[in-house]
């Protein structure tokens, strides 16, 4: 039989020193010409990550009761990798990229992932054009990368890719509306449609495990279109776990 003492606080313990936080405030951020990432839910914040840790030594009740001690458990347990704890905290992304993006963000394979289907609907004419000061040249240095800020400034190579690459969507995108009109299938039409087409996408994922995201898509070998993602993603979950973003951004990062 359960007394009072056995319940544990489930709800958000009010400790001084965790700011409370307003979704309303801090739900979206807009990303390349037409992507956006919203944070559509979470659970837990700072204070699950120390409860899970404190069910180690029966101690779980502690929580919350303030004088910096959550604050120097979470930073103790990110500089000594001990995750587990943040897995407990979880949070749900709605998501606009070119599929691009999302061909690199899939293959982090402890997400979970559900996609629009171009099966199901006829896509939006909606693509990614990037800026002409974004082109850059192919890196002598890093075979995977481009350098964006070269002295050459924007070139009449830049302008002209971008010319053509619009050019080119937007034909793309014609010819996939003529055959379904016309009754072509909707998932053979959009061969017409390029990488650089935006679509849509909600994912679900840990902290331990986009922290792991994060900290490869932050990294300035990322290609910049998913990076700017995953900036977008730190800033909205900062105010979530602030403690455990300075702890992860100091040892880790
Ligand atoms: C800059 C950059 C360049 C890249 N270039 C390429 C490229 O050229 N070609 C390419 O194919 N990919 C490329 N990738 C993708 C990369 O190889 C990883 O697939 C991707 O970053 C996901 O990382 P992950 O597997 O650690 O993440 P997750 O899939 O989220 O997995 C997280 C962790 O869980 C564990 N794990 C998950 N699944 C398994 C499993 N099946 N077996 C064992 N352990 C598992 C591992 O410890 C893993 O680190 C690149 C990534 C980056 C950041």
């Amino acid at each position: 039989m359960m007394t009072t003492s056995d319940i544990i606080p489930v709800t958000t313990p009010t400790a001084v020193n965790v700011p409370t936080v307003s979704l309303d405030t801090i739900l979206t951020r807009n990303v390349l010409d037409h992507g956006f990432v919203r944070l559509v839910d979470h659970m837990g914040d700072d204070l699950s990550i120390v409860r899970s840790a404190r069910v180690s030594y029966n101690a779980e009740w502690r929580t919350g009761e303030d004088e910096g001690k959550d604050e120097k458990l979470i930073n103790y347990l990110i500089r000594n990798r001990h995750t587990s704890p943040l897995e407990s905290v979880q949070f749900q992304f709605d998501v606009k990229a070119p599929i691009f993006v999302f061909r690199q963000w899939h293959r982090h394979r402890t997400w979970s992932y559900n996609e629009v289907s171009a099966r199901y609907s006829e896509l939006p004419e909606e693509i990614y054009i990037p800026k002409t000061e974004h082109v850059g040249i192919q890196s002598k240095d890093n075979k995977q990368m481009r350098d964006i800020a070269q002295e050459a400034g924007i070139t009449d190579v830049d302008l002209e890719f971008i010319r053509s690459l619009q050019e080119h969507s937007e034909r793309g995108f014609k010819e996939y509306q003529f055959f379904i009109k016309n009754g072509v299938p909707r998932e053979l039409a959009r061969l017409f449609l390029g990488m650089n087409t935006y679509s849509h996408m909600f994912a679900s994922v840990d902290l331990h495990n986009l922290f792991h995201f994060l900290k490869l898509r932050l990294h300035s070998h990322a290609q910049m279109e998913i990076r700017v993602y995953a900036e977008a993603i730190l800033d909205l979950i900062e105010p979530i776990v602030p403690f455990a973003v300075k702890a992860w951004k100091e040892h880790v990062l």
